[in-house]
Parts: structure tokens; sequence; C-alpha cells
């Protein structure tokens, strides 16, 4: 341990403690807009006290530090209820694919910006014909001199209502098979054309949105990587995903209860001395561990220098069958309070929403049964699923 990264341990513990509330306090309540401006304040003072965009570099407004201090600061944060879920799939998931990805010109534009949060960024995949299998996707970008311009539907866009930009990946050549020719792009979403509707939830959120895009102009700028990688980008920006679920952002999404809260439930219910309980409680508790060591091993690659690997599908599927099981357990506790509570029995609605949102878990950043399929083909080395228009160019595959 060197005096630097002691005394960077030291500074992050002086931020949090001035700027986060510590996990033994009540969980903090913010609504939809507070908790985005609450992003935004914390990590813009983050970056002021120089901690912020640690293994970037400092050209782009990182740190330019190694992984080890990301660590550090982590193993710190974990201990506070910062407001970091708005920023969860820009950070997680589209800075590390400019970093990897982007051209000098869009990284100095963009990720410094990013790092601040500044700008939110958002992930336009999934398509009401293509969740799964997002390769079959349909959003068209037609080349018209020195622009592209896009048409088509996007589904389930997390925070797409508060970012400023999207990463979307389209449609570019149709003639190819459909792991070619589409190309991934950086959308502004305040060009005209775009058109943001939110999508209600069975928890009463609206995390996430559908977007249309009618004939929407961006130069040839936002093109990311060269036309027709966008497979590529794509499937590194998905491995991001499931490494930043599976690695520890599962809480934060599920909005998941965990085995701590629970055993304090059993103590106020005066059901922590049952056999059964206890026995619920400690496998929930040993699952919980198993789940840290797979992200303490996916972080102890990463800072190895290992790009994630289908591993990461491992732990994504771990997280979302805990996340369920957990929740389940809760509301077994709960009892009656877990289906209907009192107006003024606030852990009720908490137990009802964790058992209506964990579901979400288990098919956001692909569904349990696409990370077994991963499982079993890259991990396993099982044969690949049959798909009889292997090959064949994208416009002549029959669609629904
Ligand atoms: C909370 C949440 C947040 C999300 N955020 C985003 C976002 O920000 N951006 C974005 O682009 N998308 C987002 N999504 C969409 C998500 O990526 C898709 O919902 C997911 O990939 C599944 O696609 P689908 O809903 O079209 O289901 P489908 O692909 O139609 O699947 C339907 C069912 O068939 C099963 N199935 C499909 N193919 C196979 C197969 N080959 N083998 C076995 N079973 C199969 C699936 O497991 C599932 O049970 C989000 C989803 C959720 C729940």
């Amino acid at each position: 341990m060197t005096a630097s990264v002691e005394e960077f341990r030291q500074r992050a513990r002086e931020f949090l403690a001035a700027n986060a509330v510590s996990r033994s306090e009540p969980p903090v309540e913010w609504t939809e807009n507070a908790l985005v401006a609450e992003c935004r304040r914390f990590h813009g003072a983050l970056a002021d006290a120089g901690l912020a965009g640690i293994t970037y570099p400092v050209e782009y407004g990182g740190l330019g530090l190694d992984k080890g201090y990301l660590e550090v600061f982590n193993q710190q944060l974990s201990r506070y209820q910062a407001p970091l879920l708005p920023a969860v799939i820009s950070h997680g998931m589209c800075l590390p694919v400019i970093n990897d990805f982007g051209t000098p010109e869009q990284r100095h534009r963009y990720q410094a910006r990013m790092i601040r949060c500044d700008d939110i960024w958002c992930q336009m995949f999934s398509e009401p014909g293509a969740g799964s299998d997002v390769a079959s996707l349909a959003t068209r970008a037609v080349r018209d001199g020195d622009e592209w311009v896009l048409t088509g539907q996007k589904v389930w866009t997390s925070g797409a209502q508060y970012s400023e930009y999207g990463l979307c990946i389209a449609r570019t050549d149709p003639s190819q098979p459909k792991h070619r020719g589409m190309s991934m792009f950086i959308i502004d979403l305040s060009l005209p054309g775009v058109e943001i509707r939110p999508l209600r939830q069975i928890n009463g959120s609206s995390h996430f949105n559908e977007i249309y895009l009618t004939e929407v102009r961006v130069g040839r700028d936002c093109l990311v990587a060269d036309e027709g990688a966008g497979w590529n980008v794509a499937v590194a920006m998905l491995m991001y995903e499931r490494v930043a679920i599976g690695a520890g952002g599962s809480a934060a999404l599920s909005g998941a209860v965990d085995s701590a809260l629970l055993i304090a439930e059993a103590q106020k219910r005066g059901r922590n001395r049952d056999p059964s309980t206890r026995d619920a409680l400690a496998d929930l508790y040993i699952r919980e561990r198993i789940q840290a060591y797979i992200g303490m091993r996916m972080r102890q690659a990463s800072e190895a220098g290992q790009a994630p690997g289908p591993e990461g599908s491992i732990a994504k599927l771990n997280a979302a069958m805990l996340s369920r099981l957990t929740a389940d357990s809760a509301v077994e506790l709960a009892g009656a309070s877990g289906q209907a509570w009192a107006a003024d029995d606030e852990d009720g609605s908490r137990w009802a929403d964790s058992v209506i949102s964990s579901p979400g878990m288990g098919i956001a950043g692909g569904t349990n049964e696409v990370q077994r399929n991963i499982v079993g083909e890259r991990v396993l080395g099982l044969p690949k699923e049959p798909d009889p228009y292997k090959g064949q160019p994208w416009e002549s595959i029959p669609r629904s």
C-alpha cells in the first residue's frame, strides 16, 4: 500500500462523509427529479474534489490512476447511500465504450462531461421486435451526404427521460447478414425527430421509455467506430453491462433488499429464533457472499487488464436469481404487510416494491435464459443454438 493510495482513501472517506448519507442511517427516499439532480451534484462535486473518472486518462477528464484506486474508492462508497442510480448506464456502459471505441475528438468532446454527469447517456438497443436477439433490429440509418438519417423505434430505454445523449445501434446495410451491416451512433436526444414517451411500470415508476426516431439527422462525427462495426461495439457494451449489474450494481438497479435488512426485520418481528427463518436468512447470506466473491473475481480480472468476458453472464445470472430470492424471503417474513400495509408502515411498501421490481433484473441486460445460453456455449463449450438463417442478408429474413 503506497502512501498515495492511503492519501486517496483518506480523501475519499472525507468527501463521502461530507457529501453522502451513511448506510447505517434510515434509507433516503428521493423523488426521481430530486435523485437526478442529486446525482449530477454529487458527481460534479466528486470531480471538483479530484475523485472522479479514476481510471480514465487525464486528457479526457479522468485521473489516470490504476484500478487499485478504484477498488479503494468503491470500498469506501459501499458504506454510503449515494445517488448513483441515474448514472449507472452512463458510467457503467456508455463511458467505457466511448473510451474504448471513440475517436480522440469524440473523447475530448464527451468524456469529461460524462464523468461529471453534466451529460447523462442512455443505451438505445432494444426494439419491439429485437430484444434477446438484438441483432435483428430494424432501425435504419441512411447516409445522406455528410449526414446520417435515422428512422425507427427503440423501447425499454432506461433513463432516456433525463439523458442528454444515447448510444444507438442502427442498421446501415440491410443487404448484409444481420450481425454485420449495423453501426453505432451518438444521438443528441434534443434533436428534431426524437420523441421520448415514458412507459408506466407495475411498481408505479416510469423508469424506461419508448423512443421514436423520425428522420433524425446526425453528422458523420456521431458514428462510433467504423461503419458496419456496430455489433462489435454492442457486444463490448453488453459485456460492460453484465459486469456493471453482476459486480455490484444489482441492488441499485432492482431496489432490492438484502439479508442485513431482513435479519433486522426478523429481530423486529421476534422471528430471529425461528429455525426455518434462520435457515432462509443463512442461505441468503451465503449466496450474497458467493455473489460478492464472483464480483471480486471479475474486478481482479479487470485490474489485471483482462477485457470483460462471458463470465460476466454468470455474475449477472446469479445477481438476478439472488434478487428474486431475497424479495421472496422478504415478503414471506413481512407476512400480510408484504401485500397490504397501513399508511404509517414504511417497511410494507418496501417489501412489496422489491417483489414486483426484482423480476426485471432477470430481463434487463439479457434474460436469465439468454445468460444460460451464453454460459452453455462460451464457458462450457456446448453446441451453439441452430440458426436456420445464418449468413443470409438481413433483408431476406422473415420478420413478424
Ligand atoms: C429493468 C429493465 C431495463 C432495461 N433497460 C434497457 C435499456 O436501457 N436499453 C435497452 O436497449 N434495453 C433495455 N431493456 C430491455 C432488455 O434488454 C430486453 O427486455 C431484454 O433483452 C429481453 O428482450 P425482450 O423484452 O424483447 O424479450 P424477448 O427477447 O422477446 O424474450 C421473451 C422470452 O423468450 C426468452 N428467449 C428469447 N430468446 C431465447 C433463446 N434464444 N433461448 C431461450 N429463451 C429465449 C426470453 O428469455 C424471454 O423469457 C431493459 C429491460 C428491463 C427489464
